[in-house]
């Protein structure tokens, strides 16, 4: 059973590696985007973090409701409002269950993905971070170590795709042959809860 603790140490190691890489998320979104990915899940996460330890919500949904209304509130590019959806959705999906299965965490995810796609459109293919998403989600069923597997071969996927979505689709072809930087860093998002689960 995943409980609160959980879910916390899930948004601390997702922190702590949006740290780490921040710098090269930046220079994804460098040639196909405005090269702020990095800083903005920086200021997001950073608020993440210092909002759970204020706070220390007690159960799974409430630690990613209010991850999720950080994300939102201090994150000023696309990822905010599209990352704040996911975890704030998913999040409701679970409840107030004080511990969730890896069985309810699946579905409660799934239902947030499909939250980002209705609020920002995009679908598989269109390079964005649906494309890391999705394959995760679908590999959640297996093991965290298979989503995490999914997402990163889903985010270097989108290496050779047109984007359809977002600032890089501006580009027009020219956004092929460069990894999205929203599909790369969500892949950090999946492979935080393999270590999470410790
Ligand atoms: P901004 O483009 O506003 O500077 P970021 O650089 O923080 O925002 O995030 C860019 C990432 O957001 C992209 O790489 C892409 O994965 C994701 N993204 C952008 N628009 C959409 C959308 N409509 N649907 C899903 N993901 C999107
Ligand atoms: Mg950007
Ligand atoms: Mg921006």
């Amino acid at each position: 059973m995943l409980n609160a603790d959980f879910f916390r140490r899930w948004m601390t190691v997702t922190a702590a590696s949006v740290d780490r890489e921040a710098e090269r998320l930046t220079e994804l979104d460098s040639p196909i985007g405005d090269a702020d990915h990095g800083s903005n899940l920086q200021r997001g996460f950073t608020a993440v973090t210092a909002a759970l330890e204020k706070d220390a919500p007690d159960t799974p949904g409430a630690v990613l409701a209010l991850a999720g209304r950080q994300l939102i509130s201090t994150v000023g590019g696309a990822s905010g409002p599209l990352y704040g959806t996911l975890l704030r959705r998913t999040g409701k999906a679970l409840g107030d269950a004080p511990e969730v299965t890896g069985e309810q965490l699946t579905d409660a995810l799934r239902t947030g993905v499909d939250a980002v796609m209705a609020l920002g459109g995009a679908a598989p293919g269109d390079k964005t971070m649906i494309d890391a998403l999705v394959p995760a989600v679908d590999a959640l069923a297996e093991s965290f170590a298979a989503a995490k597997s999914a997402a990163e071969e889903g985010a270097v996927a989108t290496t050779p795709l047109q984007a359809r979505k977002g600032r890089a689709s501006y580009l027009g072809e020219r956004s092929i042959g460069h990894q999205d930087p929203g599909a790369t860093s969500s892949a950090l998002l999946i492979a935080a809860l393999v270590e999470a689960a410790g």
